[in-house]
């Protein structure tokens, strides 16, 4: 089965080793960049971004969830290569104490690439997409923050599973602080976090679950178990998660143990094989993108056809399609 691109929605979840870029193309064109992975004098990962989409002109929206420097490194490279219009971000800060070697220089490349003019989003937010008449509707909402998230809507829907929560200390870095965003094409949910942690996490689901249960899941951070908490997981009991991990970094035995328990779940895609774990601590191997660390580079990709009753996932250019079916 070979899907149209055209009416498609389309999301590449890049490979940036580690670190975090996932582009969408709206099925109006429009293109969404969420994060650009790492600086590396050989412009590699903004190559890598191109690579996943020939054809793309420019970025039509880019944000940046916060100021790690595998999540914003490599957009300073990519704004020399294609226009990039518009940039979203959490507000920059004066300075970022756990990482005083690489933010001023990186910060000086945003701020260049950006002219200075970024805006800042907040919980509840809508980035304007273009909407085509009598075809379902394609949204981008920024669901949390600077460590808020947005307001419960029901006060009285309270949502069981927050009684089982195991508050984590509170989390002071710029991870609690990352912009977390909602897509919805017509049925079709997909939640995609930055590295948000456990107790943002537990605010987004309680009281009351404001996300929902979910078709498409980037597991959060990466897969660390400092983020996943399992009150958050068992409330969007997604269908297919997604790993943006590295071969020694992330996708936590806890969280793949937690993420293959959830009710829901009918595959898990991860886009390197965890080699500092065991097979078991893994998701199958045909579901891995990148299974030798030594090459690289291969991008996992959802479609969405404009009925939005399902969706497909591919691995690279070319590999076979999996359907799921939406919720
Ligand atoms: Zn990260």
């Amino acid at each position: 089965m070979v899907l149209v691109e055209m009416c498609l929605l389309q999301i590449y979840f890049v490979d940036t080793l580690g670190g975090a870029a996932t582009l969408i193309i709206t099925p109006q064109g429009e293109s969404i960049l969420v994060d650009s992975g790492w600086y590396t004098e050989d412009a590699r990962d903004a190559k890598l971004i191109l690579a996943a989409h020939p054809g793309l002109q420019q970025i039509d929206h880019y944000i940046t969830t916060h100021w790690h420097c595998d999540h914003y490194g490599a957009i300073g490279h990519l704004s020399e290569m294609i226009p990039v219009k518009q940039f979203y971000d959490r507000g920059i800060p004066l300075s970022l104490p756990e990482d005083e070697k690489n933010f001023p220089f990186l910060i000086e490349r945003y701020r260049k690439a950006s002219g200075g003019n970024s805006r800042e989003l907040r919980p509840g937010d809508l980035i304007g997409l273009r909407q085509s008449p009598g075809k379902p509707k394609v949204e981008l909402q920024c669901v949390a923050a600077n460590a808020r998230v947005i307001p419960s809507l029901a006060y009285d829907c309270t949502n069981d599973l927050c009684k089982t929560n195991q508050p984590k200390p509170k989390d002071e870095s710029d991870n609690a602080k990352s912009i977390a965003l909602r897509v919805s094409y017509g049925s079709f949910q997909f939640f995609l976090g930055g590295d948000i942690t456990w107790n943002v996490e537990y605010d987004l689901v309680c009281p009351d679950n404001r996300i929902g249960e979910l078709d498409l899941y980037m597991v959060d951070h990466h897969g660390f178990d400092v983020s996943n908490n399992p009150v958050f997981l068992n409330s969007i009991n997604p269908t297919v998660a997604i790993f943006c991990n590295g071969p020694h970094k992330g996708c936590s035995p806890q969280v793949v143990k937690d993420l293959k328990a959830l009710p829901g779940i009918q595959a898990i895609y991860q886009l390197h094989r965890n080699v500092d774990t065991t097979e078991a601590d893994n998701t199958s191997v045909e579901y891995i993108a990148n299974p030798d660390p030594e090459q690289p580079g291969k991008y996992i990709k959802v479609s969405v056809p404009e009925d939005t009753k399902f969706f497909a996932v591919t691995i690279g250019e070319g590999g076979p399609q999996k359907p799921f079916a939406c919720k």
